[in-house]
């Protein structure tokens, strides 16, 4: 059963602007799809009638749970990370990370253990209680992987989330969300525009073309690596 199926999927904006072509795309569970291709061919618009934050101009949306349909929401299960680390700058790392649980009125404790939790999965126990100011760039985007981790979603959509930072700091995060697909089995998609990134990360490449964005291609990798 798959996490989400986009069926004849198109978006035309309200300019006029033909975004996406009717499109087919199936994301089953455990799969790291990354999609590529010019700017502007449609990458985030796909990527946004995934999560259900656009509707589709005509065609529609499937997300599945539990072998069952959901018609309504993929929301809960659901987590984005966005190109800029989108923290609040008044709020400390711990409760920048802890903030999708309030919204979700999980206890005191179970908070504080899973936002612990999501720290140490990126390496930011020591920063806790400092501010997102006194943060790197990288460091940054760590908590806003914690961020979107600590709900432990079934499905991480990333738009470009490394673009901004060094290649050092990029191979870093690479290699931490590798290690968390292989461990917790996360399903993802991502927007990127670094062919070494969709070829080391993803189990999929999705190769989109412009005017009107289309799938293109679609190429299979077999890593020998913590799946197998
Ligand atoms: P709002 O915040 O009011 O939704 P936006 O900033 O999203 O406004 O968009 C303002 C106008 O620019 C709209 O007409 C929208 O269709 C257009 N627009 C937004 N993003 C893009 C884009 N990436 N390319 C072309 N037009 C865009
Ligand atoms: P990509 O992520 O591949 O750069 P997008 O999905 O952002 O592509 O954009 C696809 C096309 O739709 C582009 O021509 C872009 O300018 C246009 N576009 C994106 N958002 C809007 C919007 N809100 N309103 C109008 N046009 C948009």
């Amino acid at each position: 059963v798959p996490v989400v199926e986009a069926l004849s999927a198109h978006k035309t904006y309200g300019n006029g602007t033909q975004a996406l072509a009717p499109t087919d795309f199936t994301l089953m569970p455990g799969e790291f799809v990354s999609l590529i291709g010019p700017s502007g061919c449609g990458k985030s618009t796909l990527l946004k009638l995934v999560a259900g934050l656009l509707s589709p101009t005509d065609g529609r949306l499937r997300w599945w749970r539990g072998g069952a349909e959901t018609l309504d929401e993929p929301g809960r299960r659901l987590a984005f990370v966005f190109q800029e680390a989108t923290l609040m700058p008044w709020a400390r790392v711990a409760e920048n990370v802890r903030l999708p649980l309030d919204l979700h009125h999980v206890p005191r404790a179970e908070g504080d253990a899973r936002v612990a939790a999501a720290l140490a999965r990126v390496g930011l126990s020591r920063y806790a209680r400092h501010f997102p100011r006194e943060l790197s760039g990288g460091m940054q985007m760590r908590v806003s992987i914690a961020r979107a981790l600590v709900t432990e979603p079934d499905l991480l959509l990333m738009d470009e989330p490394f673009g901004a930072l060094d290649e050092i700091t990029r191979n870093r995060l690479d290699d931490d969300l590798r290690r968390l697909w292989s461990e917790r089995g996360l399903t993802a998609l991502f927007v990127t525009h670094s062919v070494y990134e969709a070829a080391f990360l993803s189990t999929r490449v999705v190769v989109m073309a412009a005017r009107p964005g289309r799938v293109f291609k679609e190429i299979s990798i077999d890593h020998d690596g913590p799946r197998d």
